[in-house]
């Protein structure tokens, strides 16, 4: 296994980039250390499978330095690399059985035939490929080959990294959420690096120790699910992550109040401080789950106007006005939510402060 840096990394599929939007990866300086399970989150376009395949060699960057365990290997091809990559849909050998697809790696690299049985034994036991291994991939269904191409990205104890890019795509959605425990219960079983490329939240979340969000070419954000829920540093991993993301207000500050449409929403002392140095395009940010909603006014509430009501089973996501603003509130399925006028509370303590989508720190 292998910790791997980028150092400087940037790139542009225009032979003559000029300005910043020429570039699809602008500037990315990162290190994921040895056996961790990383994932890249971000939307259509923002530049993750470029990012993925500058790592496994297929693309070099235009700028920067690829290093695995210090060494640079910029210049070397993915099968200089050792590296193993599981793609969106099934790579593999249809006219061969499922166990010769999941020992072709090994037996590629000269492993002897005992050690070929033990680890295609192992890999076929994790994911439950076992009744499999004697049938031909062919005639399988969709997830199962999936599956298979999982194994044999898995199979290999001697790769620098494994690297996925969106694997869970063609699987049906029960499966998803099985596989998604299955890739972490098997990293914590055989410590292997893993980077994980996906637009999916939850899988992210679910399967990697450390998220990086990844937005038009940058990483803005690198950090535990709990730290990007809590702490996004900028207003699109707000966004982005939670469903529904988090909410934004335009506001300015006035002492340890922030004005939201001529209303005033008490800061916590420690926020106010924070914001009293700063310049720009202020924006007030509070997650749903943290809004109040009551049907009574009170000290610190804030009128709004109730929009729609979308029962969700567990909960309720209501959607409201609070001047030209609107708002997201999840409320906890047994708690009333007014019709009409709603009375809104925003905790101090859960109030998050930006500059120009920044976060104020
Ligand atoms: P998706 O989830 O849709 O695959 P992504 O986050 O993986 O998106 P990339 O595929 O890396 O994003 O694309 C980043 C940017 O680079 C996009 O604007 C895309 O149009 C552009 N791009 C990707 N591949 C090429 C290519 N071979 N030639 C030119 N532009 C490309």
């Amino acid at each position: 296994m292998a910790r791997i840096e980028l150092n400087e990394v940037a790139h542009s599929y225009l032979p003559k980039p000029r300005t910043d939007s020429d570039y699809a990866l602008k500037r990315i300086h990162n290190v994921w250390e040895d056996g961790a399970a990383c994932a890249l989150l971000g939307p259509s376009g923002c530049g993750k499978t470029t990012l993925l395949n500058i790592v496994s060699g297929l693309l070099g960057p235009s700028k920067g330095r690829v290093l695995y365990d210090g060494k640079d290997v910029t210049a070397l091809p993915p099968e200089k690399r050792n590296i193993a990559q599981v793609f969106q849909f099934p790579v593999l050998y249809d006219t061969m059985s499922v166990y010769n697809n999941l020992a072709f790696p090994l037996r590629n690299r000269g492993v002897n035939e005992t050690q070929v049985r033990e680890r295609v034994l192992e890999i076929a036991d994790i994911l439950d490929l076992t009744d499999f291994l004697k049938k031909r991939a062919a005639g399988l269904a969709a997830d199962a080959k999936q599956k298979i191409s999982l194994g044999r990205g898995l199979v290999r104890s001697d790769v620098a990294a494994i690297l996925f890019d969106e694997p869970l795509t063609v699987i049906d959605p029960q499966l998803k959420w099985h596989l998604r425990r299955k890739l972490k219960e098997i990293h914590e079983k055989l410590k292997l690096t893993f980077i994980y490329v996906t637009h999916d939240q939850v899988e992210a979340l679910t399967f990697a120790d450390q998220v990086a969000v990844m937005y038009e070419g940058e990483m803005v954000q690198i950090g535990s699910p709990q730290e990007l829920f809590e702490n996004p540093q900028h207003r699109f991993v707000g966004y982005f992550i939670g469903s529904p993301g988090m909410n934004f207000l335009k506001c300015t500050l006035d002492g340890n109040h922030a004005r939201v449409n001529g209303t005033d929403i008490k800061l916590d002392a420690a926020t106010a401080e924070k914001g009293r140095n700063k310049k720009g395009n202020f924006e007030l940010g509070i997650r749903p789950m943290y809004l109040g909603v009551h049907t009574e006014p009170g000290d610190n509430r804030v009128k709004a106007a109730v929009r729609m009501i979308e029962d969700q089973g567990s909960n309720k996501i209501v959607t409201l006005k609070l001047g030209n603003s609107t708002l997201k509130a999840s409320v906890f399925e047994d708690r009333p939510v007014p019709e009409k006028t709603a009375y809104l509370s925003f905790p101090p303590e859960w109030i998050r402060l930006f500059a120009d989508g920044w976060l104020i720190k």
